[in-house]
């Protein structure tokens, strides 16, 4: 079996590790040590498309594979691992919306997301429900023409920093089945941050 990578994944490659090189190795201890959120950093990670990798291309992505997006993400990630980390999270939360929201929300956040001008975090986590996802308690019940949401959600990357949230929610019954993804703008009424986690 041949492992070597093709031309156009090399060249992924490369632009990763100079960019990792240029603009993330140098800064890396300092952002850890300082707790700093590197936001303009992110915003030129958008520029060379590394914010919405495998977002469809109906939304404004690259359609790359997962594959191929890994191999970005390895070199990032030699640059600045944390800053990598949450990269992936945003890459996460925005080919969610690109691949499953209607076309007016796609139409809403897409363009910004996949180019770091806006930021998504990815919130499933919850203190009583880490590994064991599908008992996660914080729901999201209708009401009218809204819905009312209460819970909340602990190790949320990004979270007070990022623009919108894909929130994992229970509308159902106990189970991976009683769980929906929310999208919510992150300066929505009613939620708050708490402390921010050591590095
Ligand atoms: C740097 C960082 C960033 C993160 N960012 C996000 C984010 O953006 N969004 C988000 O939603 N979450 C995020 N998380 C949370 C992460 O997904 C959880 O930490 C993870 O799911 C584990 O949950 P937990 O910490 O509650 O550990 P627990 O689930 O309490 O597990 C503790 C230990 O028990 C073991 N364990 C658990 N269940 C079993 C079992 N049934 N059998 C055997 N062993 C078991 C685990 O392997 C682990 O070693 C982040 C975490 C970190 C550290």
């Amino acid at each position: 079996m041949d492992f070597s990578l093709s031309d156009e994944q090399q060249a992924y490659v490369d632009s990763a590790r100079a960019f990792a090189q240029a603009e993330m190795a140098p800064h890396a201890a300092r952002w850890d040590a300082e707790s700093i959120f590197p936001v303009d950093v992110l915003r030129l990670a958008g520029e060379m498309g590394f914010m919405g990798m495998y977002t469809p291309e109906s939304a404004g992505g690259l359609g790359m594979s997962r594959l191929d997006a890994s191999l970005i993400v390895e070199e990032l990630a030699r640059g600045c691992t944390t800053t990598a980390a949450f990269l992936t999270i945003h890459n996460m939360a925005t080919s969610m919306i690109g691949k499953y929201a209607n076309p007016e929300i796609i139409e809403q956040w897409c363009p910004e997301l996949v180019m770091g001008a806006k930021l998504a975090s990815y919130c499933l986590t919850e203190p009583s429900a880490g590994s064991d996802a599908a008992s996660l308690r914080s729901s999201a019940v209708r009401d009218g023409d809204h819905y009312v949401v209460n819970g909340a959600k602990v190790f949320i990357s990004g979270a007070g920093s990022t623009d919108v949230l894909v929130a994992m929610l229970r509308t159902g019954d106990a189970g991976a089945k009683g769980v929906s993804a929310f999208l919510i703008p992150a300066d929505a009424e009613g939620i708050s941050y708490g402390k921010k986690e050591e590095k």
